[in-house]
């Protein structure tokens, strides 16, 4: 379905709850957040209707995401019931990876297309500095796993942070050269536990290219600009949300753990799902697609609109 701006409507991003077993810095507070209750987050069933109402306006592609996915129970089950729905052609899921090894396999049988992997750095105590409470070789082990189970395109995704890992972004865009992956860097956006963070937290992704002066600019992929370095097996890619506007290339729709569509990632604009079935969940979902933002109003002092956390939006 085309927007109020002609922009088309492809992608749903699903998360499926707002619980982690991480707290990454920028992401979750030290304690974690008060949580949803077990009645107040979708059902399976729920999130399959709301996938196959968007299916319907013709959303094609859905990203189940969280906090993390893989601590939700059951989301083997909830991958091939996604997937199973009629009109949808790629069920991808982001993740940290740390609870992925022994479950890749029935994940991939399940349906699941493709991975995004978080991983901002290959520095032990850095990870557990950054994620608080991961473990590098268990997200080694889960990517590893994804491989011997057969994924492949999968993405990992770096998040730049200042003075956390901007002085060490060559061995992380290395795993491009070294492995079929595409290492994407990502520019942390002002929201959520980082929204009032001082300057200098917030690294543009130009500095990957000084630290990796062989990379070449080859096109773009969606909101990711590419680059490539002679003899390396992957790719890398740049997304500078902070710096570079893709609103208007937006094709994409969030639904929160508790049934909130959110048309636009930044702005505070939601429209319920929950308790909505048949032609009124559709005529919600086109509501809410209808109504789809031009764009965010964040930058380098703006923090984002929405009052939501990222870990309750999914990215
Ligand atoms: N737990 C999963 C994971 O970490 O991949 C999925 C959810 S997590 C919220 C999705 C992505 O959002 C992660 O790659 C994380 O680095 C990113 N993220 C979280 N807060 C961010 C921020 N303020 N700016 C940019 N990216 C952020
Ligand atoms: Fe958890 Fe992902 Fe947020 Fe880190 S970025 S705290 S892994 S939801």
């Amino acid at each position: 379905m085309l927007d109020n701006r002609g922009r088309n409507i492809s992608y749903l991003r699903l998360s499926v709850t707002d619980r982690c077993n991480c707290r990454c810095v920028y992401c979750m507070p030290k304690d974690g957040v008060p949580m949803l209750s077990h009645d107040d987050i979708l059902s399976f069933e729920e999130m399959r209707d709301i996938v196959a109402a968007s299916a319907t306006l013709g959303v094609r592609k859905v990203r189940i995401t969280g906090g993390e996915p893989l601590v939700r129970r059951g989301i083997v089950e909830l991958v091939r019931m996604v997937a199973e729905v009629p009109g949808i052609s790629e069920v991808d899921m982001t993740t940290n990876a740390t609870l992925l090894a022994p479950i890749a396999a029935d994940l991939r049988a399940a349906g699941l297309c493709r991975l995004n992997v978080s991983l901002d750095t290959l520095d032990a105590a850095r990870y557990r500095k950054i994620t608080r409470t991961g473990t590098l070789d268990d997200a080694i082990a889960g990517l590893r796993a994804a491989r011997d189970a057969g994924f492949v395109g999968t993405k990992i995704n770096c998040a730049l942070v200042g003075g956390l890992n901007d002085d060490q972004l060559r061995p992380i865009a290395e795993l491009a050269r070294d492995h079929a992956v595409t290492v994407r860097f990502i520019e942390l956006m002002r929201m959520g536990e980082c929204a009032h963070w001082p300057r200098e937290r917030f690294v543009s992704a130009d500095e990957v290219l000084v630290q990796v002066p062989e990379l070449e600019r080859v096109g773009v992929d969606g909101v990711s600009e590419l680059y490539q370095a002679p003899g390396w097996q992957g790719g890398v890619g740049l997304i500078r949300p902070m710096t570079h506007r893709f609103c208007s290339s937006c094709d994409r729709i969030r639904v929160t753990a508790d049934g909130r569509l959110k048309p636009c990632l930044h702005s505070s604009a939601e429209v319920n799902l929950r308790g909505l079935s048949g032609e009124a969940l559709v005529d919600a979902i086109r509501s809410g697609i209808a109504s789809k933002p031009e764009g965010h109003r964040m930058d380098a002092t703006h923090a984002s609109d929405t009052p939501r956390a990222m870990n309750e939006i999914g990215g």
